[in-house]
């Protein structure tokens, strides 16, 4: 298993090994077709083996894998993502969303002179050290290791503050004057399940920031590209300083990005003083088959995208509410989760609050019928273009069995 959530640890029972993907449908090594519902936790927004996707990247690998030199495919897809999103000025490509958080923090702390970091609580950033810290003791104390291997002071420049919460914000900058560096925060999380910001929380994190000598990093490596053409700042049109990138601008390859102010990224070596570098930067295979992607990503196929996450939410919610499952479906664009709970979920602790086990019981009937959910309740669902009509009938056909399951599932304690 190369990345934790693909074990089943939250759902138990045994992972499926797949050997092929086409479109929306997942093939198994026993031969069992599924929905896919994860689209590799976000990149697959066309559907799997897309051909154009799959021919730009032949084409790419005839011509030979990774020069370490510059290249024009890199430009062109730089030139992609600075077209599309705005406030993005320059942008360095890397090959992972944990490499670009982590070089957008550095840049930050470099360019700033400070060294404090503000993240939420609930929000992933990929497994930066800095960034895998847990909320000590009080709102705006410094952070703890959140895993082993993470060290008391490679947390404790992090503040780890509740979600949607502006006034710890605002408390945190004032109990620490001068010293923060960045507010690094997903554009619209998708991490602990779908939790959007409230209205005017991204709006007041840029204005903090402005107002306290801070850059705001929007993490959109989930969002962008996928929730609109320019991603989350598509939709709330929140201007950041930086913003980072990945999965879908890969096109199921290794690419991610970070980028922003012009004035921030000159900061950035070689023209600045702040280090960041790597072997596979800007591969040509991958940047190939990103800009495949991105190309074919014009208006219609955002609407394709939202329309069938519409459609299946409103099949998810009616089966469970036919069932008295208590439930509460949220989005944020195409990207959504289901909680097993009636309340609105803002922040972690609330995600945190709702009941797992009918989450365990309604994924493996799913499985079990051929539609592959994410295998974690706190886990964002993703849909793709190639979401056609079998795929959606294959869905609703599997829900009020998957529905009932959920509805009859008793607390594992109550079993034992
Ligand atoms: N940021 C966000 C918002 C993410 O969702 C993820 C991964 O899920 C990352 C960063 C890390 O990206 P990667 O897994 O490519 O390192």
């Amino acid at each position: 298993m190369n990345s934790p959530v693909r074990a089943f640890r939250a759902v138990g029972g045994t992972p499926r090994f797949m050997v092929s993907g086409r479109g929306p449908w997942l093939t198994d090594a026993d031969g069992r077709e599924y929905v896919d519902l994860i689209c590799s936790w976000g990149p697959m927004i066309l559907g799997h083996a897309h051909p154009d996707v799959t021919r730009a990247a032949q084409d790419a690998l005839a011509r030979g894998t990774s020069f370490g030199t510059p290249g024009e495919g890199e430009v062109a897809l730089a030139e992609e993502i600075v077209a599309r999103v705005e406030p993005v000025e320059q942008v360095r490509l890397v090959s992972s969303g944990t490499e670009a958080t982590m070089s957008a923090i550095r840049l930050a702390r470099g360019y700033t002179g400070r060294a404090k970091v503000i993240k939420f609580a609930g929000c992933y950033h990929g497994h930066v050290d800095a960034l895998l810290a847990a909320a000590g003791s009080g709102v705006a104390t410094f952070g703890l290791p959140d895993t082993p291997g993470v060290t008391g002071a490679q947390a404790g420049d992090t503040i780890v503050l509740p979600y949607n919460d502006l006034e710890a914000v605002r408390e945190a900058f004032a109990a620490n004057p001068g010293e923060i560096a960045c507010v690094i925060t997903e554009a619209s999380p998708g991490n602990m399940g779908v939790v959007p910001p409230l209205p005017g929380f991204n709006q007041g994190l840029a204005g903090l920031c402005r107002d306290n000598g801070a850059l705001y990093i929007s993490d959109e490596v989930m969002t962008g590209f996928r929730v609109s053409r320019a991603g989350w700042y598509g939709l709330d049109g929140v201007r950041p300083d930086l913003m980072t990138f990945g999965k879908v601008m890969g096109g199921g390859f290794p690419a991610a990005a970070f980028g922003g102010r012009a004035d921030v990224m000159a900061a950035l070596a070689p023209a600045g003083p702040v280090y960041q570098a790597g072997t596979l930067s800007g591969n040509p295979v991958a940047t190939a088959a990103g800009l495949a992607q991105l190309r074919l990503l014009d208006d219609a196929a955002y609407e394709t995208v939202d329309a069938v996450s519409e459609q299946v939410r409103g099949l998810v919610g009616e089966a469970l509410a036919g069932q008295g499952v208590p439930h509460r479906v949220q989005n944020a664009g195409s990207m959504f989760s289901v909680f097993f709970t009636e309340d609105a979920v803002t922040d972690y602790d609330r995600a945190r609050s709702q009941q797992a086990y009918p989450f365990t019981a309604f994924f493996h009937s799913m499985l079990e019928q051929g539609v592959h959910l994410p295998p974690s309740a706190f886990e964002s669902w993703f849909v793709s273009t190639a979401h056609d009509a079998a795929a959606v009938e294959r869905i609703a056909e599997a829900l009020p069995a998957a529905a009932r399951a959920a509805a009859r599932a008793t607390p594992p304690d109550a079993t034992a």
